[in-house]
């Protein structure tokens, strides 16, 4: 038998991913699922960054790329931190990488020592622990509700810190929850942070262009801490680039010499392609960005109300991304005859297998009385799957 390392039995596999692949299955069973499930816009990527990548094609940009990204790119994103968040950074600050994701593997290997607690306030997004497992971190998670709107307080956040903690990691929107933390919700956090020059700050900004509430601000605007704060920020939302995987940091240059140096073993360079494509989204037409959040922000109208129809759903208005994260924890002890409802896997599995439509649990995401469901699916697909969902629920006694 072959044998495997202990590292795979450390982490999970994304909840998001299984959900995914599950629906999938049926899919090819020639049933016809709605997917609820998964974390991406279902637009197009604007035409004006598909031509520049056909363009970087026929230059032949198709060589190894440097560690931290083009020269150019890099600029680029110092470009849209001035712009979009008034933040001066440069070139030397930032390092590209393979999707989001790998910036936050690439941050969490280069900050977190065995032993090491990392901060995370649930609900959370499920690759965070599961990072934090695979460097041998402790996770010290600080629980919100839906009545705190899924934020924590200065008090909880000081409460959760010892002198092993060495770094905080949220994202603000929040996936799954979609909570924004205000200006100065964010100073007051700021406070505690300046009390403990130990501590880095991992600052997930991905969905920072879908945001319902106006203002989206950056604990990186804070100079106090600023120093302190790496943001972690991507293509994947905001421009609808989900499978060109790029992603980038913000950060001190010893973060970011230390992420270069992880990811120069794993990866290397990103993709040059995508790269060049990277360019012109961040430093051109913003107007797809903003006609496909209106978009979500009708939609977020819709399944408020869709919801708001189902007896027993708890569900908080979302600020920010595009998910509904209710409490669906008055189902739990309900049966239909056939199945027994006892936890959100159950009541996730349930709704596939019968309303064939697939959401993700609230555990895996550490909040087990909360579903997620998303709404970046076209209005008729929200309408047919949550009329679905309705009488799915109503059946359970
Ligand atoms: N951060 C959050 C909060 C996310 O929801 C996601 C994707 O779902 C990512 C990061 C990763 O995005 P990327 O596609 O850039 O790897």
């Amino acid at each position: 038998m072959t044998a495997l390392s202990s590292l795979l039995s450390r982490f999970n596999e994304p909840e998001t991913l299984k959900m995914a692949k599950l629906g999938r299955e049926l899919r090819a069973r020639g049933v016809d699922v709605i997917d609820l499930s998964l974390g991406e816009p279902d637009f197009d990527t604007p035409s004006h960054v598909k031509e520049a990548a056909i363009r970087a094609i026929q230059e032949n940009w198709s060589h190894y790329t440097p560690v931290p990204g083009y020269l150019e790119l890099r600029e680029a994103v110092c470009t849209k931190l001035l712009r979009d968040n008034g933040l001066i950074y440069k070139p030397t600050q930032i390092v590209v990488s393979t999707g989001a994701k790998q910036s936050l593997a690439n941050l969490i290997l280069s900050l977190v020592d065995e032993g090491q607690e990392v901060v995370i306030p649930t609900p959370y997004w499920v690759t965070y622990s599961e990072l934090v497992k695979i460097a041998r971190g402790k996770v010290v998670e600080i629980k919100t509700t839906a009545a705190s709107g899924f934020k924590i307080s200065p008090r909880e956040l000081e409460d959760a810190i010892t002198k092993n903690t060495s770094v905080f990691l949220f994202s603000s929107p929040c996936n799954p929850s979609g909570a924004v933390y205000s200006r100065q919700e964010l100073e007051a956090l700021v406070h505690v942070f300046e009390k403990y020059p130990q501590i880095t700050i991992i600052s997930d900004e991905i969905y920072e262009y879908i945001n319902y509430v106006g203002e989206s601000c950056s604990i990186a605007a804070f100079p106090s801490i600023a120093n302190r704060v790496a943001i972690v920020n991507g293509l994947s939302k905001g421009f609808a680039m989900t499978g060109w995987r790029l992603g980038y940091i913000a950060a001190n240059e010893t973060i970011a010499k230390a992420c270069e140096k992880i990811q120069g073993q794993f990866t290397s360079g990103a993709n040059s392609i995508a790269q060049r494509a990277a360019i012109a989204a961040l430093t051109e037409d913003l107007r797809p960005t903003l006609q496909m959040v209106e978009e979500f922000a009708a939609r977020r109208e819709l399944v408020l109300k869709l919801v708001a129809a189902i007896p027993d759903i708890k569900c908080p208005i979302p600020a920010g991304a595009f998910y509904i994260f209710p409490d669906m924890s008055a189902y739990y002890g309900k049966s239909d005859g056939n199945n027994i409802i006892t936890n959100a896997a159950d009541l996730s599995m349930y709704l596939l297998n019968t309303a064939h439509v697939s959401s993700v649990m609230g555990d895996a995401f550490g909040e087990p009385s909360c579903i997620r469901f998303s709404f970046a699916n076209s209005r008729d697909k929200i309408e047919e799957g949550w009329h679905r969902i309705k009488l799915a629920l109503a059946r359970l006694k």
